[in-house]
């Protein structure tokens, strides 16, 4: 059968007023809270404000769909209160999250432990998500935003921009953070949250490119090399990463910066320093460089000399920075170690980020301190959050879909009784 990913979306014809529970955002997390939800007994809607559900997951992983990752370590996830991520992640695992997709039809491969669906497609998973709510009657009802939501006795109220009304018993929130708004978060029920008695940590773009202020970097536009970044923070070594960085017009990119990038955020908010320290040769030792920029032919240019160490482009800029774009080998004198020095440690001063546009994911959201275990509220009976939307953001490699799927999977658990 050719699939129809519209093929279980409502339409005005087919839709009740009253349900025991309503879903508001159709992402990985909304779609897992549904199919777990339902799966205890439940009658679900879910309300989606884009055309199509799930319309982020297309874009994961390059269009490959990461799902999660076979290492976990106390740094994958971040926020006030990484732990609650932790514990959720111990009742619903990667092992978990992979049998899960198998028993939907979705078998996987890891690739240097990044998991994703075998075929590598993005739309797999979306498919299987969406075959299973329609397996199990889940109503999914698109191009409607909701605006409000009002509890009303044991019953919340639910509105959406179009005036249509629902009611349910329990409301599961999945609307996701601000990162990539053209896939429809954007945080435009934040002020409905708060209204319902919440706190939101502010929220900032994560797993985000940094814009640099020297527009020297600028003719580096198109250059990757892998090195060790190391985050200086008012001249404080803080965090590093290694990894490929890509250099860009105005920003740098790739997963080491990226990884640092929500640390560099929050800094750069509190009217910090920041810039990033390249180590060009990690596991060489900056008296072994020296030696080898000074046996190369004593006629060259020191940049040619340091081009044939690293890339050319990056050789002619430390040429001159030391000032030393038209000295030849023999004529640098001390200088070539300072021109050396540079391969092990130049500093890109950061003065921004690439916004929410550019990110792939949101640091901060609502505060864990108001929120139990089950991902329900302490503070609105029946009312449950699960994903991006909550304060808890991962790194590279696929935990920020785990942590999706983790917390949608209890937050459904939990409104059908499930406890987990
Ligand atoms: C380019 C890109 C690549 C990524 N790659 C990966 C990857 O490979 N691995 C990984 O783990 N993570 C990746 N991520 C991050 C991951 O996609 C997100 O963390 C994850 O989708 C969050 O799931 P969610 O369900 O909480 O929120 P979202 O996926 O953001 O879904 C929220 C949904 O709520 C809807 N919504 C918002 N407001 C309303 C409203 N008022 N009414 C109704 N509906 C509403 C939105 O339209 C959206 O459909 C990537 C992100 C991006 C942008």
């Amino acid at each position: 059968m050719k699939p129809d990913l519209k093929s279980n979306v409502a339409n005005e014809y087919s839709i009740k007023k009253d349900y025991d529970v309503i879903v508001v955002g159709a992402g990985p997390a909304g779609l897992m809270a549904a199919i777990s939800a339902s799966r205890g007994g439940k009658d679900v809607l879910v309300v989606e404000q884009k055309d199509i559900p799930l319309k982020k997951i297309y874009a994961t992983g390059n269009g490959r769909c990461n799902f999660t990752n076979l290492t976990f370590d106390d740094k994958v996830f971040r926020g006030q209160k990484p732990e609650f991520a932790y514990e959720a992640y111990k009742r619903f695992d990667n092992k978990a999250l992979i049998e899960f997709m198998r028993s939907i039809g979705v078998i996987s491969k890891d690739i240097s432990g990044y998991v994703y669906p075998y075929n590598e497609q993005a739309r797999t998973i979306a498919q299987a998500l969406l075959f299973e709510c329609r397996r199990l009657h889940v109503t999914i009802l698109c191009s409607s935003r909701v605006v409000d939501i009002i509890k009303t006795d044991d019953r919340f109220e639910v509105t959406t921009e179009k005036k249509d009304r629902f009611e349910c018993r329990d409301i599961i929130v999945t609307v996701g953070g601000k990162a990539s708004p053209t896939h429809g978060s954007d945080g435009n029920l934040n002020k409905v949250i708060r209204r319902l008695g919440h706190e939101i940590i502010l929220q900032r773009p994560a797993l985000v490119p940094l814009t640099f202020e020297d527009k020297k970097f600028s003719d580096l536009s198109g250059v990757r090399l892998k090195c060790k970044v190391t985050l200086l923070i008012d001249g404080e070594k803080t965090e590093d990463e290694t990894g490929e960085i890509i250099f860009n017009k105005d920003n740098i990119s790739g997963i080491p910066v990226m990884q640092l990038s929500r640390y560099a955020t929050k800094a750069l908010d509190e009217k910090k320093s920041v810039s990033l320290k390249l180590d060009l040769f990690p596991d060489m030792e900056e008296v072994e460089l020296c030696k080898l920029v000074n046996n190369a032919d004593k006629d060259m240019s020191v940049s040619e000399a340091l081009g044939l160490l690293t890339n050319e482009k990056m050789a002619q800029l430390i040429g001159s920075l030391c000032g030393l774009e038209n000295k030849r080998v023999c004529e640098a004198s001390e200088k070539i170690n300072k021109a050396v020095a540079m391969l092990k440690g130049i500093n890109v001063k950061i003065n921004g980020d690439c916004g929410f546009n550019r990110a792939q994911v949101t640091s901060g959201g609502v505060s864990l301190d108001q929120i139990n275990s089950d991902m329900g509220s302490k503070l609105v009976d029946g009312l449950y959050f699960a994903g991006e939307v909550l304060d808890i953001d991962g790194t590279c490699g696929g935990y920020n879909l785990q942590w999706a799927f983790t917390s949608g999977y209890i937050a459904g658990s939990a409104v059908s009784g499930l406890s987990l």
